[in-house]
């Protein structure tokens, strides 16, 4: 049997097909229209689950489902979205709109849950049991395995990106200040970086931008610094502050085998993982008495989210 697993982004749509054992068959992706509204973009998924089944020359009978990952808050029993902020989505029974126009069983979870899913059946963390993976996009996602099980708690639990980790600091999206969120994502790493070539504006980034703030993307600080330039150092160094912090309170909670990073600034490789990795040791409790996992870039990327929605979708074993 096969599953199709659908990654639903505020940008892009991808999706899926994995057979039994995970492997992913074919993938597909086309762009997100959010502003045409909730429907249109329900139409686009079945327009795209329909498309690439037959594409494949799968048929129905051989579909066990479809899983959805998708940005923001969803209770796992009903299938609702409760709050999805990339989409402007409030309580829309999203699993019961697609299985109206769909023959299959649909399962919804947290698109950062998913990706942990997927890694811990295809990438970076299989066989692990505990395992943390924080995405590092727009926001900060989070996908927290505990014995095996998400974290959810009675609902929404295990949201990473909204601790606290600087008394009084930033502004965050969700009206609390200093939240992790606001330091650590890819979108805080950008707007902090035009924030402080104002006052730097000799910079070498001023040079990178071409003179042109809006041309700064996440890549920008970073290759700065790689060229000593002291801005692009303070910058960096100031992220994986952040970052390393909230990886340490993780890891002091959770004790998981796995911590995985995922999101564009991964791409930095080594000039992000050997500072991230000094700092979070630095941070973490106890760490002569207890091991402390490695912080790595989770290995899927982006198709953990793919593969981790198709694994909601319980199938018979008999491919
Ligand atoms: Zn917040």
């Amino acid at each position: 049997m096969y599953r199709v697993g659908v990654d639903l982004g505020g940008t892009n749509i991808k999706i899926g097909i994995v057979d039994s054992r995970y492997r992913l068959i074919d993938q597909g992706l086309c762009r997100t229209n959010v502003k045409l509204g909730a429907e249109s973009v329900i139409q686009e998924i079945v327009r795209q689950v329909y498309g690439i089944l037959s594409k494949n020359e799968i048929s129905g009978s051989e579909v066990a489902g479809v899983g959805i990952g998708c940005p923001g808050l969803v209770r796992i029993e009903t299938g609702t979205v409760l709050y999805s902020n990339n989409f402007d989505w409030q309580d829309l029974p999203l699993k019961a709109r697609l299985q109206e126009m769909m023959p299959w069983p649909v399962e919804i979870r947290n698109d950062a849950q998913c990706a942990v899913l997927g890694e811990m059946k295809a990438g970076s963390a299989v066989g692990y049991k505990n395992v943390v993976l924080v995405t590092l996009g727009t926001g900060v996602g989070s996908g927290i395995v505990v014995d095996g099980k998400i974290l959810e708690g009675e609902s929404g639990g295990g949201i990473a990106g909204h601790n606290v980790i600087k008394k009084n600091g930033r502004e965050c999206t969700c009206g609390r200040r200093g939240c992790l969120e606001a330091y650590a994502s890819a979108t805080a790493l950008i707007s902090e970086t035009k924030r402080q070539l104002k006052q730097h504006p000799e910079s070498l980034i001023a040079e990178l931008c071409a003179g042109d703030p809006d041309n700064i993307d996440g890549k920008t600080p970073f290759l700065a610094a790689g060229q000593g330039d002291p801005l692009g150092k303070k910058i960096i160094e100031e992220y994986i502050e952040a970052l390393g912090n909230g990886l340490a309170n993780l890891i002091n909670l959770f004790r998981p085998g796995k911590v995985l990073i995922s999101g564009g600034i991964c791409n930095e490789e080594d000039a992000l993982l050997i500072p991230l990795n000094r700092k979070v040791r630095e941070n973490c409790f106890a760490p002569d008495w207890l091991s402390i996992p490695l912080v790595e870039i989770a290995r899927l990327k982006n198709t953990a989210g793919i593969i981790g929605a198709a694994s909601l979708i319980e199938a018979k074993e008999t491919a």
